[in-house]
């Protein structure tokens, strides 16, 4: 079903607003950029721009859905508020700081019957859909995950990342395991971990991580905020059927007989989907990669590290 443009307001100009959210909207006919918000920001070119979202829900443009793009922390209230005005929203990654807040917020959507849409960009990946499908019906022998990248580079001057719900180094890491819970054909659980948290910080820097699946297989992960030099953002799965490793978070699949490289970007395919969710009037809230962070820092051991400073 196709219809007017749906008009969107962007909650929270930063990084990946900038990024990402911006221009795959401008590329997407079925949106229309109608509002943004943010509290420091001047907002965009001719786009109406409010300070909070009750500024732009009292004086603004009639809007159809909200995209939130604010740190964690600050999520719950904004998504709820959209969501009491009936209208859809999509929550960026991870869509809370905590599993029970985005249930509420799910069970909310559903009595509004609006759409809530739990963005995993990584899931958007061009290799993530072939892994899926290599994977299925191979026995799996190990699984190793190792996430590493320099925070400096990529989450500069990002004081929440480091504060209790900002996830620290899985910021990073949610998306790594919403590839894995998406492309593993069992569903798996934690066994042990061991997160080191800076001493100055309250959000780990590096984690270790070992899961099970249902099917008795392994999956190690190994996660680390100070890489230098190369990033890693791989996924090795040796199976009976030989290696598969999806590497650059997503973006290029080997298999034993092909390897698998598009230059295809996540964000398009999060809004059509986005924008699909909307016109079939269903919602997308998959909370199984926060479940496991959540777990990790409910099962795991925490030990102190030397003091970070960006
Ligand atoms: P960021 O650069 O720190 O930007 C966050 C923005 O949120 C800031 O611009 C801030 O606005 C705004 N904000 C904070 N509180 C607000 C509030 N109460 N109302 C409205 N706006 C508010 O962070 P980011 O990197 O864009 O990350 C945001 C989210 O996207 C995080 O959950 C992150 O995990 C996710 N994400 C980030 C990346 C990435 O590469 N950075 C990739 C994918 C997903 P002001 O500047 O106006 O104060």
């Amino acid at each position: 079903m196709t219809g007017a443009p749906i008009r969107l307001a962007v909650v929270g100009l930063g990084k990946i607003a900038h990024d990402q959210h911006l221009p795959a909207i401008a590329a997407n006919s079925s949106l229309d950029l109608a509002a943004t918000v943010s509290p420091h920001h001047g907002g965009v070119a001719t786009t109406p721009h409010f300070a909070s979202l009750g500024d732009l829900l009292a004086d603004g443009p009639a809007i159809d859905a909200v995209v939130i793009c604010i740190p964690p922390q600050v999520r719950y209230d904004l998504a709820a508020q959209a969501l009491a005005r009936g209208l859809h929203v999509f929550l960026e990654k991870p869509p809370g700081a905590t599993v029970a807040e985005v249930a509420a917020l799910s069970n909310q959507a559903q009595a509004s019957g609006v759409t809530l849409f739990a963005g995993w960009h990584s899931r958007f990946a061009p290799g993530v859909e072939p892994a899926r499908e290599w994977l299925s019906g191979k026995r799996l022998d190990r699984v190793a995950i190792v996430w590493r990248e320099d925070v400096r580079v990529w989450h500069p001057g990002q004081a929440w990342i480091w504060e209790p719900g900002g996830l620290g180094v899985f910021d990073p890491g949610i998306n790594a395991l919403s590839i894995a819970t998406h492309i593993l054909p069992h569903a798996f659980f934690l066994t042990a971990a061991t997160l080191s948290i800076p001493a100055n910080r309250a959000a780990p820097i590096a984690a270790d991580l070992v899961f099970r699946d249902t099917a008795g297989t392994a999956i190690t992960m190994d996660l680390d905020f100070r890489q230098t030099g190369p990033q890693s953002w791989d996924i090795t799965v040796d199976t009976d059927g030989g290696t598969l490793t999806l590497s650059s978070g997503g973006a290029v699949l080997h298999l034993p007989d092909a390897i698998v490289a598009h230059d295809e970007r996540e964000y398009p395919g999060l809004y059509a989907r986005f924008v699909d969710l909307i016109r079939d009037c269903r919602r997308e809230v998959d909370t199984r990669p926060l479940q496991l962070v959540a777990d990790a820092f409910l099962r795991g051991r925490q030990q102190i590290v030397e003091a970070f400073d960006d």
